[in-house]
């Protein structure tokens, strides 16, 4: 049996601010974001085209240097509804996080789903597939964050 401290404890949360120097691969990645266009990067040595842009291929362990604006539209790979709040969300619930592969690259993309009611998991279920074809809706008012995608909308 876990022996147990003597004394009292109180919980806490501590918040740490930071920033982060976005560097030359994502400056033009979150640059790309405000003109409405998504940037992935092509590694030279396995031809995949990752997206969002990296400076290496996590693969091949190779230095990437081009950026190439990839497609709007994707497919849903895979998609969770979230209903509770939580601390760092990108919005406030009920959203959809999904797996995006955009139609040209090779890795799935990470954003929201949206566009259509999401007050109701049954609802949600029956309009929301894996396969189903969505495509960039952006925010008029872009900051250079992965928000100037508002969400990816189905494409009728
Ligand atoms: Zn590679």
């Amino acid at each position: 049996m876990e022996k147990r401290a003597e004394y009292d404890v109180i919980t806490d949360e501590v918040a740490i601010p930071y920033e982060v120097a976005y560097g030359p691969t994502w400056t033009r990645f979150f640059e790309g974001l405000k003109n409405e266009k998504i940037y992935g990067s092509k590694c030279e040595k396995c031809n995949r085209i990752l997206v969002p842009a990296r400076s290496y291929c996590p693969r091949c362990f190779v230095e990437i240097k081009n950026f190439i604006e990839v497609d709007q539209e994707g497919t849903v790979i895979s998609w969770v509804l979230t209903e509770y709040e939580y601390f760092g969300m990108p919005t406030k619930p009920p959203f959809i996080g999904a797996l995006i592969r955009l139609d040209g690259t090779d890795v799935n993309f990470l954003h929201l789903i949206g566009g259509f009611d999401l007050s109701d998991p049954d609802n949600v279920r029956k309009r929301v597939k894996n396969g189903m074809k969505v495509k960039a809706l952006w925010n008029d008012d872009k900051k250079g964050t992965i928000m100037d995608i508002k969400y990816f909308t189905p494409v009728k």
